[in-house]
């Protein structure tokens, strides 16, 4: 099977699954066979998260969709990604905002910052900027953001964070260790903060100053 069907295939999956046509249009325009490596490409399509090297992994195709549903993603708008990885889950979400919109990405592992920007790049995808340090704290530049994705497991939803959500603003967040739970985080417009749990989720570990510690 050529790489095209088994993603249409995927993204029909998805759909059984309840994910929205705009997250699931923008799936099928990114090839996630050339955001993985060449070793397990083969398996690209099967809703599972596979290793992308450094003890880390490119996120389920289920649990990109699920986090982009939430994030409720329109064109224009600005996204900060904590946890670049591969790029994927930055891909996608940059189909989302379209070429007014643009995804700030940041990784603290430097040849994953690297191979993401590869892959971006290798895509065609413009709107993404990938910035190497740690996300637990923020205050990145283009700050604050209308969207959050946090792709690895912080121990408490960091204050800085919520700091940098615009008024408006959406934030995904898994949080927790053994036990991790999926908050969607939303603020007001006058500043209120609501926290809503979606579901139990694995995500590798948030590492930095607002993250776990390292080792
Ligand atoms: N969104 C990625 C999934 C990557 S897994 C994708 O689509 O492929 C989570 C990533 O978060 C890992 O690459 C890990 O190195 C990174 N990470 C962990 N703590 C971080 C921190 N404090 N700042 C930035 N990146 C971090």
């Amino acid at each position: 099977m050529e790489f095209g069907e088994k993603s249409a295939k995927l993204v029909d999956y998805l759909r059984f699954q309840g994910i929205g046509e705009k997250v699931l249009d923008a799936m099928l325009r990114v090839p996630r066979h050339l955001f993985v490596p060449p070793n397990v490409r083969e398996e690209a399509y099967i809703d599972t998260p596979l290793p992308i090297g450094y003890s880390q992994t490119i996120s389920a195709p289920h649990m990109v969709a699920i986090m982009c549903d939430l994030l409720d993603l329109r064109v224009g708008q600005s996204v900060l990604e904590v946890g670049t990885g591969s790029g994927y889950n930055a891909a996608v979400m940059a189909e989302l905002v379209g070429s007014t919109g643009h995804v700030y990405s940041v990784e603290r592992i430097a040849p994953l910052a690297e191979f993401a920007k590869k892959n971006l790049m290798d895509v065609g995808c413009a709107n993404v900027t990938v910035m190497l340090e740690d996300g637990s704290g923020g205050d990145f530049p283009h700050s604050p953001y209308d969207r959050i994705c946090v792709t690895c497991t912080a121990p408490d939803i960091p204050q800085p964070l919520i700091e940098q959500l615009k008024p408006g603003g959406l934030m995904v967040i898994p949080v927790g260790v053994a036990f991790q739970q999926l908050y969607l985080v939303k603020k007001d417009a006058d500043g209120t903060v609501h926290k809503d749990i979606k579901g139990g989720v694995v995500f590798v570990p948030l590492i930095g100053r607002y993250g776990f510690s390292d080792g």
